[in-house]
């Protein structure tokens, strides 16, 4: 019986998670599916990765379903085929989490053209390209939560990180104008910016950088991936309905 009314109240809402085969996607896809969401899992090239992401789901909550859809999000066919089959697959995408993101760094001076471009490319034009066809449901459906992955960096810049701090930057101006166009359609845009936290995106980093990093943590800790999730989890539910267009850092405290 207890179970019965477990199924029953489960909320049959599906979240897309971009870029969640491993890192802090990996987290906020098996933090969601925890939560009762259907979970679309994007990867770009790493299958295994992305399998065992949705094991992970499965894990965190046997009720709920998976669908692994691999696509270039920045690429506009690859986005629109993947909207398709996630819609052919579940009714809705209710939350749609952009992630997916890399970094080429060097300072300015040695920084290609290519490799900003490239930064622009995967962790902007992404964000506007999955908003763009995600969002065309959510309008119809008057529902939506949108949840981007900016960074601190985007918020306060970084030596080294020129092409990385425009394109987070770009993703707060994206969130504050989707909020602005979306909110009378019940559909909330808000960004997470996390700080320092412990995946293969940071683990490259020197160990200089690090010390340097961490002696302006009070918290006296980097963050781990579900750090971020369960910031994505509040504002991917109903509960955050009345806020929108906020970016919410998640950086223990970073001065
Ligand atoms: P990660 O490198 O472990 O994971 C990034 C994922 O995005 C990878 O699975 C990668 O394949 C995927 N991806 C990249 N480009 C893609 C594309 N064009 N299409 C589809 N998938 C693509 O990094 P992470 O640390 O888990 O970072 C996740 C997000 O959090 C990124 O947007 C990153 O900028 C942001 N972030 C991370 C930190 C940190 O300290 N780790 C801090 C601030 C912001």
């Amino acid at each position: 019986m207890e179970e019965t009314i477990k199924k029953n109240e489960r909320i049959e809402r599906t979240a897309l998670v971009t870029g969640a085969g491993r890192g802090i996607g990996r987290a906020i896809a098996v933090r969601l599916a925890k939560d009762g969401f259907d979970v679309v899992i994007n990867y770009h090239s790493n299958q295994q990765e992305a399998e065992a992401t949705e094991a992970l789901c499965h894990e965190a909550n046997p009720d709920i379903k998976t669908l692994l859809v691999q696509g270039d999000v920045s690429d506009e066919a690859d986005v629109q085929r993947m909207v398709e089959e996630s819609t052919a697959a579940f009714p809705a995408i209710d939350v749609l989490v952009n992630n997916a993101g890399i970094t080429r760094d060097n300072l300015m001076l040695r920084m290609t053209p290519e490799d900003f471009d490239a930064v622009l490319r995967s962790n902007l034009r992404s964000c506007f390209l999955m908003t763009k066809f995600v969002g065309r449901l959510m309008l119809k459906k008057r529902y939506g939560r949108i949840v981007n992955i900016s960074s601190v960096v985007g918020l306060h810049g970084n030596a080294g990180q020129a092409n990385y701090a425009a394109s987070k930057a770009g993703i707060v101006g994206l969130t504050k104008s989707t909020a602005l166009e979306y909110a009378s359609r019940g559909i909330t845009a808000n960004a997470v910016a996390p700080g320092f936290i412990e995946t293969r995106m940071t683990e490259v980093l020197s160990e200089e950088i690090k010390k340097q990093m961490m002696s302006r943590i009070p918290a006296g800790h980097f963050g781990h991936p579900e750090d971020i999730a369960n910031a994505v989890s509040f504002l991917a539910s109903e509960q955050s309905s009345y806020i929108n267009g906020q970016v919410l850092s998640v950086d223990g405290g970073m001065q």
